[in-house]
């Protein structure tokens, strides 16, 4: 089969479209034929390489996956070949304390496709039966793909973190990030108001298109002066951080009294810093989020085929190009979601 494959961590230039054998499935397993894989910012730290962690190598990257199913193993009975599904990105070991009481993403082997396993930038990807979920006939493989990783993210970050409350002010950080255009969504779902930070207008306007109240420039603006201006010098209730070391301190001078800050991600850096003495006298709570459960995610895909939450796409691109999409995500060039067309 036609794959994307890495055998050695750098840039953009180590990913090969190229053959590779297919993969062979076992009993207890469903093989996929993928029709879309959409990248995520976690592509790009696996590609490069993360301090402490082992990537199998070669590795197929892609953990945003929908497609056909191609084939089942013997004990698989409840999927059908021809069937239409997305994959839920993570991978538990299905027995322990954590995986029993439907919080999959803290069991202690949780890994996901194309982490720790190859992922869908393949033709073909083989998957347990408990990743398997059924996509409606009218759902674009495209769009089914742009949903697991960052609605499951955003969901399990406002909703079950953070216990977002309708009539709360909420600022999104990044909102062309996968993660902040989802959680604007999510957000306005809620009931809560919105303050959406992008670094140029353009992306300003399309948050403001997916339900963003407020709007601030961070290229122009200062993240805290503005959410505290439009907020009568309150602060905001929560803050949704995924970019890190560049924003940390100012997303905690954010925080009204008893005010969350809920973060998925540092991708400008790990050294966030901040004054404790905020953290006491304003009764704040800093929580990190990891994925979600796959109930989780089949809450969020409910909600996008009643049409409250949309998966928000820039652009779709072939397989081929899944170097050159990688560099788009790098430079921040996007709105929204890259999917690669398999
Ligand atoms: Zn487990």
């Amino acid at each position: 089969m036609k794959a994307v494959v890495f055998n050695q961590h750098g840039g953009p230039e180590v990913l090969q479209y190229t053959d590779v054998p297919d993969p062979e499935i076992a009993a207890n397993e469903v093989l996929v034929r993928v029709r879309a894989c959409a990248l995520n910012h976690l592509d790009l730290w696996v590609r490069r390489g993360l301090p402490g962690v082992r990537i199998p190598m070669p590795h197929i990257p892609g953990s945003d996956i929908a497609g056909e199913v191609a084939r089942v193993g013997n004990l698989v009975s409840d999927v059908r070949v021809g069937e239409r599904v997305l994959l839920s990105p993570g991978i538990s070991c299905g027995h322990c304390q954590a995986c029993s009481s439907g919080a999959e993403n803290r069991c202690r082997k949780y890994t996901l496709f194309g982490y720790g396993v190859d992922g869908g930038c393949a033709e073909f990807v083989k998957s347990p039966i408990a990743n398997i979920i059924p996509i409606p006939e009218d759902m674009k493989f495209e769009e089914a793909a742009a949903i697991p990783v960052v609605f499951l993210t955003a969901w399990h970050m406002l909703i079950t973190r953070a216990q977002l409350q309708p009539g709360e002010d909420v600022l999104v950080l990044a909102a062309g990030s996968g993660v902040g255009s989802v959680a604007i969504q999510i957000a306005k779902l809620t009931g809560a108001r919105v303050i959406a930070t992008a670094g140029s207008d353009a992306k300003l306007v399309k948050a403001r298109e997916l339900g963003a109240d407020d709007l601030i420039n961070h290229s122009k603006q200062d993240i805290m002066e503005e959410a505290k201006r439009l907020t009568g010098k309150r602060g905001v209730d929560v803050v949704i951080e995924h970019v890190g070391e560049a924003t940390w301190e100012k997303s905690v001078l954010s925080l009204a009294q008893n005010g969350r800050l809920v973060t998925c991600g540092a991708t400008t850096g790990y050294n966030g810093k901040f004054d404790l003495r905020y953290l006491f006298s304003r009764n704040l709570s800093l929580l990190g989020s990891f994925m979600g459960s796959r109930a989780e995610l089949y809450t969020v895909l409910k909600l996008v085929i009643e049409k409250k939450l949309h998966p928000v796409i820039d652009r779709v691109m072939p397989l081929a190009e899944c170097a050159k999409a990688h560099e788009l995500l790098e430079n921040r060039a996007q709105f929204g979601k890259i999917v690669l067309k398999v």
